[in-house]
């Protein structure tokens, strides 16, 4: 058996009139990520984490923000199409780690439902799967809850 470790990464400006869906849930909050997709910024940054790890292409390869058909996707359906083509390389998903830092909802809130959210999605326990929301101390472009940024590693098991 070998293990793999995949890392991955996104960021979203949040603005008014979209719907706030993260790490697959929808939290009420007047800003929602603005995307070609959702905007799901936890489940992009899972994602190209575990196709990383798999060694297979990046999110934005496998759909791209130029095709018609992913527009306004639902990205628990991208990486449900991601965790299939890991699995089809003969994958077994060990665990996650997400860090979400934003001034916009506050996670801590939505922690738990995240986790059992994505949990569902990738098929694993509940204990596999970690995330943890962070604050930017008033600094940089994220200042004042104007985008999220996301990252997450995650290990996989391949078998001989
Ligand atoms: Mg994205």
């Amino acid at each position: 058996m070998q293990l793999r470790v995949g890392l991955g990464f996104d960021v979203h400006r949040l603005v008014a009139g979209r719907p706030c869906v993260l790490g697959g849930i929808a939290i009420d909050h007047p800003t929602g990520p603005l995307g070609h997709s959702d905007g799901d910024a936890v489940l992009h940054a899972l994602a190209d984490a575990l196709l990383g790890a798999a060694g297979l292409d990046d999110l934005g390869t496998l759909f791209p923000d130029s095709d018609p058909r992913w527009k306004g996707a639902d990205s628990r359906r991208l990486l449900a199409e991601v965790c299939a083509r890991v699995r089809a390389r003969g994958a077994a998903i060990v665990n996650c780690d997400i860090v979400i830092a934003t001034e916009g909802p506050r996670i801590a809130r939505h922690r738990a439902a995240m986790r059992e959210s994505i949990a569902g999605l990738l098929g694993v326990g509940v204990d596999a799967v970690n995330v943890k929301g962070k604050s930017v101390e008033g600094m940089g472009a994220l200042a004042g809850g104007a985008g999220v940024a996301v990252q997450a590693v995650c290990l996989l098991a391949l078998g001989s």
